[in-house]
């Protein structure tokens, strides 16, 4: 047990403050890239969550009663310091994760614009609003908000360990819940400094906590007095969460790993196919969730595809400079599972056209590109989240869908083809497509983000998204005593009668 370095001021520095009398024990965050100490972290127990969840719940009720314009005024200020300081979060978030300098700005850009897009958008989509009474209740005024739920847990991943768990954090604030947010352990200090930029702005309640720690962190906050708990993780965890979750009835949104397959057509502009594919499965190191894992070309352009890939593959290196293509692999036990499916893809008789074993070379691994893999081996049916490509040729497009939909995931997908783009994005068995480009529906607030299958539901941003943090509540209202009123013992045999008559006639044709 050590004193944590973190929390001796009383201020609301989003972080949950220690006491003297049973000090937790601490955990650093390290630069994967180096094994330097980031930042030393307190690991919070179930007494330091659920205080968090309590403190939290005061809070709550006077951002709730601030409405939407008072939060987007604060919202919109959080905006424009993250905005102001997006090159001092980004230097953590290379620390913590060892990505490029630009990458971890790229990251900061998308935080920026959904939390613009959350704030102004919440009115909107969750305010109060009228709607028909419909033929039988027609003497009531009926209105339909959207209520924030209380305090919603946010549970996130380390690979974009600020746009992920945003993705969640700002729409559930904007819908009026105050936030206990569990990052990474490998990336605590990037939640810290996200809660401590807003509570800059808004000081009065610390309404965006960070309780930090282990999986056992994550497992107290799911049995912590929450209302709603947003998990972004691997399936496995989700399902652990899900279980916790289940004691309490406390409902959750489930967002888990992908294995993203892009289709090439035999139309496609190869050129922009094969650079798309490139960056979906290389950029961020592979650790993507919608990565491109798989590409499924057809027959006739495969030769050509195959090339333009390896071309551009080839000259991609990783490294731990600011200005690398690609970081290292941040979670260490990955290493293992990247060099297991490059191996297996091998050994059943897949042929890598760039790499091989020997590009694993931890903490880094250079690009791989494998061709011709069975559809049964783990580099095709497991997430494998390295910078590895997975190229296998198809007779036509259609056989490529049915391919992509044969996995247990079904989280994004893409599809390169001039003619039949949105046919082909349509019969996808995933949340998300992007057609002739690449991850770009994550960039596009107003859209939602989740997945089916193993990669779990509910949504986060868009419309869906602010409504995923809020229950419907359904209000009518009296306007005049009813013509017809069955609802009463007061009834006559007639009434009944001539309601059925009334529904006959009007709906029964
Ligand atoms: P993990 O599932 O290992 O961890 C996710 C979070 O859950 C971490 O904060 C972790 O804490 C916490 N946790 C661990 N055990 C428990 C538990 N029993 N109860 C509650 N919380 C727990 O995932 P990774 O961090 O390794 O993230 C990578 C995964 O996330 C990949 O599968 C990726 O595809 C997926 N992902 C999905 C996205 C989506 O939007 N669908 C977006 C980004 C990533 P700790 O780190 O301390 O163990």
């Amino acid at each position: 047990m050590t004193q944590t370095a973190r929390g001796s001021a009383e201020e609301h520095t989003g972080t949950v403050i220690s006491e003297t009398s049973s000090e937790p024990a601490d955990f650093d965050s390290l630069d994967p890239r180096t094994g330097e100490t980031v930042g030393t972290h307190p690991v919070h127990d179930q007494s330091r969550v659920q205080r968090a969840v309590d403190t939290a719940r005061t809070g709550q009720r006077w951002w709730e009663e601030l409405g939407f314009e008072g939060r987007k005024r604060r919202l919109d200020a959080w905006r424009r310091l993250l905005a102001a300081r997006l090159d001092e979060a980004a230097e953590l978030i290379s620390a913590e994760t060892g990505k490029p300098r630009d990458d971890a700005r790229l990251e900061l850009v998308l935080v920026v614009d959904h939390l613009h897009w959350a704030a102004a958008n919440a009115p909107k989509v969750l305010g109060r609003r009228r709607v028909s009474p419909g033929v039988l209740m027609s003497n009531q005024a009926a209105t339909v908000e959207y209520r924030p739920f209380g305090v919603v847990g946010v549970i996130g991943p380390w690979n974009y360990p600020a746009f992920t768990p945003m993705g969640s954090i700002a729409y559930a604030l904007a819908a009026g819940n105050a936030v206990v947010f569990k990052p990474s352990e490998l990336t605590p200090g990037v939640g810290e400094w996200l809660a401590s930029t807003f509570a800059e702005v808004v000081p009065e309640h610390p309404l965006l906590q960070v309780v930090t720690g282990f999986g056992e962190t994550g497992a107290a906050l799911c049995r912590a007095d929450t209302d709603k708990v947003a998990f972004t993780g691997s399936t496995e965890t989700g399902k652990r969460v899900m279980a916790a979750c289940s004691e309490s009835l406390t409902p959750v949104l489930v967002e888990c790993g992908g294995k993203d397959a892009l289709i090439v057509d035999s139309d496609a502009d190869l050129r922009a196919a094969a650079e798309a594919a490139v960056w979906g499965a290389v950029s961020n190191a592979g650790q993507t969730c919608i990565g491109v894992e798989r590409v499924y070309v057809v027959d006739s352009v495969a030769d050509r595809f195959v090339q333009l890939v390896s071309d551009r593959v080839e000259k991609l290196r990783p490294g731990g400079q600011p200005t690398a293509d690609l970081g290292p692999i941040t979670m260490s036990s990955q290493v293992d599972v990247i060099r297991e499916h490059i191996a297996e893809g091998a050994r059943r008789g897949g042929r890598a056209v760039v790499g091989g074993d020997d590009s694993v070379r931890p903490p880094y691994v250079d690009p791989v590109v494998l061709t011709d893999v069975p559809e049964d081996s783990a580099a095709v049916t497991e997430e494998t989240f390295g910078p590895t490509i997975v190229i296998n040729r198809v007779r036509t497009a259609d056989e490529g869908i049915e391919r992509a939909n044969a996995g247990r995931y079904g989280l994004g997908g893409t599809v390169f083809s001039r003619a039949r783009g949105n046919e082909l994005a349509r019969r996808m068995r995933s949340g998300m497509v992007a057609v002739n480009s690449v991850i770009s529906f994550a960039a596009v607030p107003a859209l939602p983000f989740g997945g089916v299958g193993d990669s779990g539901f509910g949504r986060i941003h868009g419309a869906d998204g602010l409504r995923e943090f809020t229950r419907a509540q359904a209000v009518t209202r009296t306007r005049f005593p009813m013509p017809i009123n069955p609802m009463t013992f007061g009834r006559s045999a007639r009434t009944v009668r001539r309601l059925v008559a009334l529904m006959r006639l009007v709906r029964g044709r």
